[in-house]
């Protein structure tokens, strides 16, 4: 009978276990880490939706309140960059995409009541805050089939960041890579 219960416990954390950490990495409910960043992209029809989520200390450097002209125009100046999205994130020229939205902001990092926060886990760094980088994209293709992969200036223009955590999801399913300083690219070719 015991080694029954024991057998079911062991099922359910099997059946647990995925889907909590596949939720925590995907929702960024936790504290985020320096240096890395993630980058989401939906991709249906000739429509492109991507949302970049990345730490302060990747895009400016801190993630206090700026204080300073320079910490303000500072974050300025990584929102105005961040804002020109092909720029950024370069997509083939044969797919002729055009930006329709973009929207960037700088925010506290949020997390959900009953997560764990941030600064219990740094409590040898009293008061000291988290904060990130959010920007939403809509893009537009007009030739969507010509979207093979995406090349990045993202590492170049921001200092502190090391890597971007991508998950792309399109007609044929989730996939999730990486790109890196070493490796600023992404290749689409897979799952267009
Ligand atoms: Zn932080």
């Amino acid at each position: 009978m015991l080694k029954t219960i024991a057998g079911l416990a062991t099922a359910a954390a099997i059946l647990v276990s995925p889907a909590y950490a596949d939720k925590a990495e995907h929702r960024q409910l936790g504290p985020h880490v320096h240096g890395q960043g993630t980058l989401d992209i939906a991709i249906e029809g000739n429509k492109v939706e991507m949302e970049l989520v990345a730490p302060g200390m990747d895009i400016v450097g801190f993630e206090h309140i700026p204080s300073t002209d320079a910490q303000k125009a500072a974050v300025e100046k990584a929102k105005a960059k961040l804002t020109d999205v092909l720029s950024v994130f370069k997509l083939p020229a044969a797919a002729k995409c055009k930006a329709d939205a973009a929207n960037v902001e700088s925010r506290k990092e949020t997390h959900k009541p009953g997560e764990k926060d941030p600064d219990e886990a740094e409590e040898s760094l009293p008061g000291h805050e988290h904060s990130e980088f959010h920007a939403t994209y809509t893009i537009t293709c007009a030739a969507p089939e010509s979207l093979t992969g995406l090349e990045t200036v993202y590492f170049t223009n921001f200092a502190g960041a090391q890597l971007l955590n991508v998950n792309v999801t399109t007609s044929k399913g989730q996939t999730q890579a990486q790109m890196t300083r070493a490796k600023p690219t992404l290749d689409l070719t897979g799952v267009m």
